[in-house]
């Protein structure tokens, strides 16, 4: 469903008449957290706002393939954020849950406005710009950004590019519509070079990361009987692959789209192994007929129908049953599944 006109204008009122504005995304920032975020926030920004910017995770690192992006001052870290925000905009954040250790701030905050696209459970702001349809949050910001009359500049281009690109799978996944490339057009406009956008995003990284896949991936593991017969194919990446090859957990986003090229399985997981807490990270891709973001919703993380992410304790073989199981029901239940 898309916005109702009246939450768009008091969203705008509300944005143009606070002095200060802070912006949280959710944790383990992805391209359409930060660039959903950043924009916004330089955005106002230019218009006079105060605005502070940040999540509420550790770590605190802007991942190296997104260090291209502008307007990375406007970050401050999670214990520098406002204890009492006038204004809060959450952005890309679908429960508040996701905010991690700034979800107290919903308390506190005059006012919350949620800006989000996740299907199910995301209006839990006084106002909610949310539209399931959306292909990213950025979509969303763009349209509030012209509402703002705030003029797109390449520089404002770059990060809601960077959220549509990465969103859409590089204009593959299925949100990818006529709407979304009339804005890649717009943002093409300003001049960006989205070569060199989609070059630091996919296309760079240390040697260490190539060494890293040759390992995963030679221990990935098909399982043609799971998701109800689909298929499911998984690997893990422990701390002595992230020690040996000396990346962050930021770095091995990219594993699980290697593994879900597997045409044997509906479904694509990775393990990975947190330094922070030593739990482990979960990143799951379903090819057509399975709902991953129910399935990681339920087991207390969450994403889209085809992406979709949670986090776990325990032992790996402990945390992949969980999986299997939760993906055996939804399988189940599903009619795509059932189709296919
Ligand atoms: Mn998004």
């Amino acid at each position: 469903m898309s916005v109702p006109e009246p939450q768009w204008r008091q969203a705008v009122h509300q944005l143009t008449s606070a002095e200060r504005v802070a912006l949280a995304c959710h944790v383990m920032p992805d391209g359409d957290a930060l660039g959903s975020m950043l924009a916004l926030g330089a955005a106002l920004r230019s218009q006079g706002t105060q605005v502070v910017a940040s999540w509420g995770g550790s770590p605190f690192e802007v991942p190296a393939s997104y260090a291209y992006l502008p307007f990375l001052d406007l970050l401050v870290r999670p214990e520098d954020f406002p204890e009492v925000p006038e204004l809060l905009v959450t952005l890309d954040c679908a429960h508040p849950r996701r905010l991690g250790s700034l979800q107290g701030r919903l308390a506190t905050a005059g006012c919350t406005v949620v800006m989000d696209h996740h299907a199910a459970g995301t209006r839990y702001g006084d106002l909610n710009l949310v539209d399931e349809q959306a292909a990213a949050t950025v979509v969303l910001v763009s349209e509030l950004l012209d509402r703002l009359e705030v003029p797109l500049t390449a520089e404002l281009a770059i990060p809601l590019y960077t959220g549509l690109v990465t969103d859409t799978g590089s204009f593959r996944h299925r949100s990818t519509t006529p709407a979304v490339h009339q804005l890649a057009a717009r943002l093409l406009s300003t001049g960006i070079r989205h070569d060199l956008i989609t070059r630091s995003i996919y296309d760079t990284a240390p040697f260490g990361r190539v060494q890293l896949l040759g390992r995963v991936c030679a221990r990935a593991r098909l399982e043609p009987e799971a998701v109800g017969g689909l298929g499911l194919v998984w690997t893990v990446v422990d701390l002595e692959d992230l020690a040996s090859t000396g990346l962050r957990l930021a770095d091995v986003e990219g594993v699980v789209d290697v593994l879900r090229s597997t045409q044997e399985a509906e479904v694509a997981a990775v393990l990975k192994a947190s330094p922070d807490d030593g739990g482990w990270v979960v990143s799951t891709r379903s090819r057509d007929a399975v709902d991953v973001g129910a399935v990681c919703s339920a087991l207390g993380g969450g994403g889209h129908f085809s992406a979709a992410g949670f986090s776990a304790t325990g032992e790996p073989a402990h945390v992949l049953a969980r999986l299997r199981d939760a993906l055996a029901d939804a399988a189940h239940v599903s009619p795509r599944a059932r189709t296919a």
